[in-house]
């Protein structure tokens, strides 16, 4: 006989996990089914051990700056088996965490490869065994892979991807990063801290090219000053690989041999083709479609996270899941606007930003006034010996509202959950207090900047 549960979550990254809690919290009984390991993409081969390769690189960087602040540090070097048992470490522990939040939350775990039959019948296989569930309501969070290019195929060992890019056994000494973007500039932070040769090749005219283009030149100029050589506006053409090595041609001709190539060209959503068909589920390209209440077109069936293909972002992931939770337990809601979800970015320096770029409002045609504030002019900054960014607030004036802030700079990545509370708003900023001396008044002085003739009403 079938297991019953009110709602089965495939997929145990942040999208699935954080439905799964939610659904339970509102007094649904669910199951959560996962083929891997709890955490996804997220906690295993993702934000959580890029993070963690990225503070030890940070704090290398700081270390052999230390005498700038007047603290000599004779020879400070990466122990890299080190570094990689600390990453395996988190993970662990976090995995741990994350299984115990399950068994609190009274949510049944289940390991094993979902098979979907119907929306309403699952069947769990792992190891020879079938387990078959019941469902009330069905929702699908099952992630997504790297791209592959086909004239590059990874082969884990010289040409890789992200996954490999984590966890290869020793610093090499030469890395070449096909594309510019998220995942390829952090990684290429860490490798270029830790000693290698990084060049990355990048399509588009930019690094980051998602990004106004004074925060992709700023990052660019760091860059440079890590030792990370940028080629924009050209194009990998093909690999020749060696022993241990590979050449690398662009197409411009030039070749550049280096010991690893590292694929970062984006990732595209994942969902077993059998839930397709069996489900009959409506798709976008690779990813599933799904309207703002996060529900796909087959009734009861709801879909989150990087399988939607929105945001690949893992707290967009969480969003989407909040919303498919609430739908699949009786509630009403709908995903609110995306560009409110904060993009980050852990490169030195780091880079963040929330509602829109001044790009996006130029295309949208609107008249807007920029504020600008820069590390180098504050004093907290200044004595941190970290002073090199900017932030930048938007203001749309026909609504006299803040719409937008992009930071590249010390802790970008943590002040932009407070500067979302900023948008769409005037008022509270004239309320808050911004504690001195904080890096966060770089905020304020950008803020009050394209706020300016407001406050000298
Ligand atoms: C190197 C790297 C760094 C990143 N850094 C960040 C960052 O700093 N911040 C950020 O917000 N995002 C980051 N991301 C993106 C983030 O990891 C993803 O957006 C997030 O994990 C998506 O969550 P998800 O729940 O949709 O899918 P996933 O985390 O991919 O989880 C999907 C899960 O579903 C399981 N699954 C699939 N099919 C089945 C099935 N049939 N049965 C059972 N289980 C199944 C998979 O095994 C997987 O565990 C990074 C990604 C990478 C690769």
């Amino acid at each position: 006989m079938a297991d019953t549960f009110d709602v089965v979550v495939v997929g145990a990254g942040p999208g699935g996990a954080r439905a799964a809690r939610r659904c339970a919290q509102r007094g649904a009984s669910v199951a959560l089914v996962e083929k891997e390991f709890i955490g996804g993409t997220c906690l295993n081969w993702g934000c959580i051990p890029s993070k963690t390769l990225l503070a030890s690189a940070h704090l290398l960087m700081r270390a052999r700056s230390a005498s700038e602040m007047g603290i000599d540090i004779p020879s400070a070097t990466p122990n890299w088996p080190r570094i990689q048992q600390r990453r395996e470490s988190i993970i662990a522990g976090l995995r741990k965490g994350m299984q115990g939040g399950m068994k609190s939350g009274r949510i049944a775990y289940l390991e094993g490869t979902a098979v979907v039959h119907s929306p309403t019948k699952v069947t769990v296989e792992a190891n020879g065994q079938k387990t078959d569930l019941e469902a009330g309501k069905l929702i699908l969070a099952t992630g997504s892979d790297s791209i592959e290019i086909p004239s590059i195929p990874f082969d884990g060992k010289i040409v890789i991807s992200s996954t490999e890019a984590l966890s290869l056994l020793e610093i090499p000494k030469s890395m070449v990063i096909v594309g510019g973007g998220v995942i390829g500039c952090e990684l290429g932070c860490v490798y270029a801290a830790m000693g290698a040769k990084v060049t990355i090749v990048e399509a588009l005219e930019s690094l980051l090219p998602m990004l106004d283009s004074w925060a992709s030149r700023l990052v660019e100029r760091e860059f440079k000053g890590l030792g990370i050589e940028a080629l924009t506006g050209r194009k990998v053409t093909g690999v020749d690989k060696g022993a241990s090595s590979a050449k690398v041609n662009l197409d411009d001709g030039q070749t550049i041999e280096a010991e690893r190539v590292l694929v970062a060209v984006g990732r595209r959503a994942a969902v077993d083709r059998a839930i397709v068909s069996a489900l009959g589920l409506e798709m976008s390209g690779p990813a599933i479609k799904v309207n703002k209440r996060m529900e796909t077109n087959v009734p009861g069936v709801y879909a989150v996270g990087d399988a939607v293909g929105t945001t690949y972002l893992a707290h967009g992931a969480t969003a989407e899941a909040e919303v498919a939770a609430a739908n699949a337990t009786g509630s009403s809601e709908e995903m609110l606007d995306y560009d409110l979800i904060p993009r980050v970015i852990f490169t030195f320096p780091e880079v963040a930003s929330v509602g829109k770029t001044e790009a996006k409002c130029l295309a949208e045609g609107l008249d807007i006034s920029v504020g600008k504030g820069f590390y180098k002019a504050n004093g907290r900054s200044v004595a941190e010996n970290d002073t090199n960014g900017q932030i930048h607030a938007i203001r749309d004036n026909a609504i006299n509202e803040i719409v937008g802030v992009t930071m590249v700079g010390p802790l970008a990545t943590e002040f932009v959950a407070f500067a979302r509370t900023l948008i769409g708003t005037c008022e509270p900023i004239r309320q808050i207090t911004f504690p001195h001396p904080t890096i966060s008044e770089t905020l304020e002085d950008a803020v009050h900047e394209a706020l300016g003739e407001l406050l000298l009403e």
